[in-house]
């Protein structure tokens, strides 16, 4: 996988792609290509912007849609971990990587609850689950992921699941029982794609979706940097989340936290302000959504994340682990957000 990454195209004029072909004339395009196109080349611009122009410009729009003082707390509970059939290039959890780490069956329904209840008296107002499946599947696995939702629902607290593709009839069974939104990551462009997953097309991603939208949840969906990628790949895929009728209601924002047996394990760490710029750049493109600055935080400085939540970011994970990657210390975040001067959103009101 390692020799399957591309060197850096971001000074790569606007026309070439990564192969060098000539990209099609805008003439030539669907009209849901030309607005995607538009997107991505008003992304590039702004990736491009001195850093401190973009981030007073993204400040802009974050305090027109948003409280600037409030930040979500989500926790992320992985409820069925490793053995996963997919060969996502950057995932401990995939069975085709030899990682070490231990398969766990899927939690008793009781123990999620316990968790969640835990996560809400630490300051959480949003419980994410996750479980390494290639899809939702009918079947008693599938009911006591139903009856969590439920029970996470009933303590009050947002509800967010991430359980690999699903269809619309299943779709619909999460939404009655009630959860809010559903996970499911592009991870990066159209193009890079291939070169980090072969299990799943980038089609597949977005017909779940739509399934998610036609279910009537609201969609969370966002990416992975640093997987080798180009800036010109970060604002491909920052457009193919823009673009979507309407955008995700919820934006994960990961760098990638290398893990050995990957094949991922010894790529570059992309430098903190082009983590600050896609922030930024989520927040200019998606107003009205959550961002999300997910896996990578342990990575970053404190000063970086507070660049990032002065740019549009509105959500952090809390808690010592983000389904298998770590994650700073609670007390650590309690101390920065109090620093920077962010309140959780379940302090209530102000
Ligand atoms: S990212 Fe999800 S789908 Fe991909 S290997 Fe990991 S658990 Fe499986």
């Amino acid at each position: 996988m390692d020799s399957a990454l591309p060197s850096t195209v971001d000074d790569a004029p606007l026309g070439a792609t990564l192969d060098g072909a000539v990209e099609q004339s805008p003439s030539d395009q669907a009209p849901s290509d030309q607005a995607r196109a538009a997107l991505e080349a008003r992304t590039l611009e702004l990736l491009g912007r001195p850093l401190l122009d973009l981030v007073y410009e993204a400040a802009g729009v974050h305090r027109e849609h948003h409280d600037p003082s409030r930040i979500q707390c989500a926790q992320l509970l992985s409820i069925k971990t490793g053995a996963c059939p997919e060969d996502c290039g950057y995932c401990s959890q995939s069975a085709r990587h030899s990682t070490g780490l231990a398969r766990e069956a899927l939690m008793e329904t009781e123990a999620v609850l316990t968790a969640a209840q835990r996560a809400k008296d630490a300051g959480a107002d949003r419980f994410c689950m996750g479980a390494a499946w290639r899809e939702v599947r009918c079947g008693k696995d599938f009911d006591r992921v139903l009856e969590m939702v439920r029970g996470v629902k009933g303590l009050g607290l947002e509800v967010c699941a991430t359980l690999g593709m699903v269809d619309e009839a299943n779709g619909a069974r999460l939404a009655e029982a009630g959860l809010d939104y559903y996970n499911h990551n592009l991870d990066t462009s159209r193009e890079h794609y291939e070169k980090v997953i072969g299990t799943r097309t980038y089609d597949d991603r977005l017909e779940t979706l739509q399934n998610v939208r036609a279910a009537g949840m609201k969609v969370c969906s966002g990416g992975i940097l640093g997987m080798g990628e180009s800036r010109r790949d970060r604002a491909a895929f920052l457009a193919e989340l823009a673009v979507l009728d309407p955008p995700p209601e919820s934006v994960p924002i990961n760098a990638l936290v290398p893990v050995e047996g990957t094949p991922l394990q010894d790529a570059e760490a992309l430098a903190w302000d082009e983590i600050v710029r896609v922030c930024a750049a989520a927040r200019i493109l998606m107003p009205a959504a959550a961002v999300r600055l997910s896996a990578g935080r342990q990575e970053m400085t404190e000063e970086a994340q507070a660049l990032c939540f002065l740019a549009g970011v509105n959500s952090i994970f809390v808690g010592d682990a983000l389904l298998t990657t770590p994650n700073p210390e609670p007390t650590s975040d309690a101390a920065l957000l109090a620093r920077v001067g962010l309140r959780p959103l379940a302090d209530g009101p102000r």
